[in-house]
């Protein structure tokens, strides 16, 4: 029995710059529960996206391991990299990366379709019921509303029922009370559902939501065991 799903260890990244050598990540351990949330806060450029990515398996480590699920990354090629993710993760981010094209249904329904989804039409229906867009099924994306877009997002990363679900920021292009609507139904998919979910974000109160905290401070990762300390983008 696995209990951690996400395990992290001596995690170092280091990037070429016009200036030499970054090193962005400085070593990370990190060990996320199954059904956990955990909220990683940090002033703006101290490595949060980069240390998502690299969880997430959208990016590779210069050294240290990665497992998700008890899989170590670092055994597998890039198409089992792809594979993992699909079966295992989601993703959100700020910008909701919808597909302009396509209207919220398809937009839910069609990755759900290409990773061999069983009756991925009527799933998408039903998620985009959970999240209160029923009404909204035909709509493009930019005939919504930032918060829309953000829940057409969220059904789209909660329909192939991911172990962990990552979002960079989900509520940093939402005003507050969209961005709360938004944080209600992480919160409430995460419990329902037992997802796993690892967020990067600027807002205390969405911070405060999840069960616990840490802090990224210069490429290392501090064990918040107090209220976050304020950070402003
Ligand atoms: P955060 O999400 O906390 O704002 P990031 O992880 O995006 O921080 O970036 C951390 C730092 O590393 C920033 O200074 C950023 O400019 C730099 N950085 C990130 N990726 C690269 C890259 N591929 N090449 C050069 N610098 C990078
Ligand atoms: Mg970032």
């Amino acid at each position: 029995m696995i209990n951690s799903v996400i395990k992290v260890s001596q995690l170092i990244k280091q990037v070429e710059t016009q200036e030499g050598p970054l090193k962005i990540l400085k070593g990370i351990d990190l060990d996320v529960k199954s059904g956990e949330s955990l909220a990683v806060v940090g002033p703006s450029g101290s490595g949060k996206s980069t240390l998502l990515g690299i969880i997430a398996a959208l990016d590779t480590p210069s050294s240290g391991n990665v497992s998700i699920d008890g899989v170590d990354l670092s055994n597998l090629d890039e198409e089992q990299k792809a594979q993992l993710r699909k079966q295992k993760t989601s993703f959100v981010f700020q910008s909701f990366m919808l597909v302009d094209t396509l209207t919220a249904l398809e937009n839910v329904m069609l990755p759900a379709e290409l990773s061999g989804l069983k009756n991925a039409k009527e799933k998408a229906l039903q998620w985009l019921d959970k999240v209160g867009l029923s009404h909204r099924l035909h709509h493009l994306p930019k005939q919504l509303s930032g918060g829309e877009q953000q829940r057409v997002a969220l059904a789209r990363a909660f329909i192939s029922q991911p172990k962990v679900l990552f979002a960079d920021e989900p509520t940093g292009n939402l005003d507050s009370a969209n961005g709360e609507r938004v944080a209600n139904l992480l919160f409430e998919l995460n419990q329902a559902q037992g997802t796993t979910l690892i967020l990067v974000t600027h807002d205390q109160k969405l911070a405060m939501r999840c069960q616990r905290q840490v802090q990224m401070e210069d490429g290392h990762l501090i064990e918040l065991t107090q209220t976050p300390i304020a950070v402003g983008e």
